[in-house]
């Protein structure tokens, strides 16, 4: 039976390896630099859809969590980087 999360989730999260992943990591909650946010990026170099989800994350201004492998710390930084190339 398909929920009405996977009929609104995009396609590639069925591939994501942190969907079955311990719920007790937090993904959204993880503060960087943290424990947790090691964890979460240790799952996330495994995953297949990386850099969509890495992607996703920069095109949306994802401002919260670890997404692709990198927090909010790392999201900021490639940001700042990828203006200062473009200036
Ligand atoms: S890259 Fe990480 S956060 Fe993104 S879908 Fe994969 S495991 Fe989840």
């Amino acid at each position: 039976m398909t929920t009405l999360v996977e009929l609104r989730a995009p396609r590639w999260h069925v591939y994501a390896a942190c969907r079955n992943a311990d719920r007790e990591v937090g993904w959204i909650d993880a503060e960087p630099g943290s424990k947790a946010a090691a964890d979460c990026k240790a799952i996330c170099l495994l995953c297949p859809v990386r850099l969509t989800c890495a992607i996703t994350a920069l095109t949306e201004d994802e401002s919260y969590g670890v997404w692709g492998g990198m927090d909010e710390v790392d999201r900021e930084a490639l940001r700042r980087a990828d203006a200062q190339i473009a200036a």
